[in-house]
């Protein structure tokens, strides 16, 4: 953040760093060990929110996907292992886990090849009730395959990881436009403490230093704010930071940069009053974008916070090329898996939908009644999600 603080001003801007708190979390000397059948110990990455606990033995248990009928055995002073194929969401497992009374979770990982997807354990902040961590997909089977056989297979636990509250910031620049008429550019900075975080998220703070520089001494009808956030990872802190500062600040469109590759289309995620303008502006341009404008609310980025303070939203549907996406949120994602040529060529496009964005003269202006954004996620089925995140504010509106 101090680099790019610094680079920010050689290219003329004052930056300013907007300093928040949020629940943090830091990872300790971890360790998962097995003592039966074999000696070793594991590989595996805690979950942010897992918090510190005293060393344990216990035997582990298998629970597949960790159905209903799974959980109806005695779970009580176990370990649990669980499928990456759970369609549960992290925190209904954590709780049916503490309810069970197992002590802690291994949570295989759907990547293969040794990797470690680490992630939060909780978007609410909440320390985990039991430590949760991820297992590479090759040990996690291993255990269930020993736990089929009938192998009893006992492991050793503890978790160093733990609990604290952080100060951190986010990054601002504002570009003033003839009009205070806002539009936010935004790109999280925070990766993981296990690998770069190239691909997530440094292609995206590349991108929005690009368009800094781009839209230096550009005469623009609307304002521009580019904002580099922290703790998205954690739990889009540092966009909850920004939106609730929002106040009736005049935002007309929020831009957000997460693992954007080449884009083959722009996404008004739902608004369809945006839709018009992206569909003049990809009209305009000579070459069409495979998919052209589409229209489809996702969940969970940094996009969401402002979406839910009733900003409209604009994000890329910009697939990475599979044989580096794989890697993200762990040790391999490095730089040397992030072709210069995407920083390029998916800038070259995000510039001019921002560009167009600022200058579009029937962009619609202000933003949406909390019942339209209401109706934004449940037309899309996201709300029992968003509950989940303990980001659903609207139980009083009508949607
Ligand atoms: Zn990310």
């Amino acid at each position: 953040m101090e680099r790019l603080a610094a680079e920010l001003r050689a290219l003329g801007y004052q930056p300013r760093i907007d300093t928040f708190r949020m629940p943090g979390w830091e990872r300790g000397d971890d360790r998962v060990a097995m003592i039966e059948p074999h000696a070793r110990s594991l590989r595996v990455a805690a979950l942010c929110y897992s918090d510190a606990q005293a060393a344990f033995a216990a035997d582990a248990v298998d629970l597949g996907d960790f159905k209903p009928e799974q959980r109806a055995t005695t779970l009580r002073g176990k370990v649990g292992i669980v499928s990456p194929s759970t369609p549960f969401a992290m925190r209904e497992i954590a709780a049916a886990a503490s309810e069970h009374g197992l002590r802690a979770l291994l949570l295989i990982n759907r990547e293969a090849g040794g990797q470690l997807l680490a992630r939060t354990g909780s978007f609410t902040g909440e320390t985990l009730p039991l430590p949760i961590y991820s297992i590479t997909q090759e040990e996690g089977r291993w255990l269930q395959r020993l736990l089929a056989r009938g192998r009893p297979v006992r492991l050793r636990v503890e978790t160093k990881s733990r609990v604290r509250g952080v100060e951190t910031a986010n990054l601002v620049v504002r570009i003033p436009g003839k009009s205070p008429e806002t539009i936010v550019v935004g790109a999280h900075f925070d990766s993981w403490d296990l690998g770069q975080g190239a691909l997530d998220n440094g292609l995206g703070v590349a991108q929005l230093y690009a368009l800094a520089h781009g839209l230096r001494d550009r005469s623009l009808a609307r304002t521009v704010e580019l904002i580099w956030f922290n703790g998205e990872e954690q739990g889009l802190w540092g966009s909850r930071h920004a939106a609730a500062q929002l106040g009736e600040a005049p935002v007309s469109v929020m831009v957000n940069l997460d693992m954007v590759g080449v884009p083959i289309a722009v996404n008004a995620l739902g608004d369809s009053d945006l839709v018009p303008v992206l569909e003049r502006w990809h009209l305009a341009r000579g070459k069409r974008l495979p998919l052209g404008v589409q229209n489809i609310n996702w969940l969970a980025s940094d996009h969401t916070p402002y979406q839910l303070a009733g900003v409209r939203a604009v994000t890329f549907n910009a697939p990475i090329p599979r044989e580096s996406v794989r890697y993200y949120h762990d040790l391999a994602d490095t730089i040397d898996k992030l072709p210069a040529s995407i920083v390029v060529e998916s800038t070259a496009i995000i510039a001019e939908v921002v560009l167009a964005l600022a200058t579009d003269p029937d962009l619609p202006a202000g933003r949406r009644a909390a019942d339209d954004t209401a109706r934004l996620f449940t037309s899309f089925g996201l709300e029992p999600r968003l509950r989940g995140m303990g980001l659903w504010h609207f139980d009083n509106s009508t949607p």
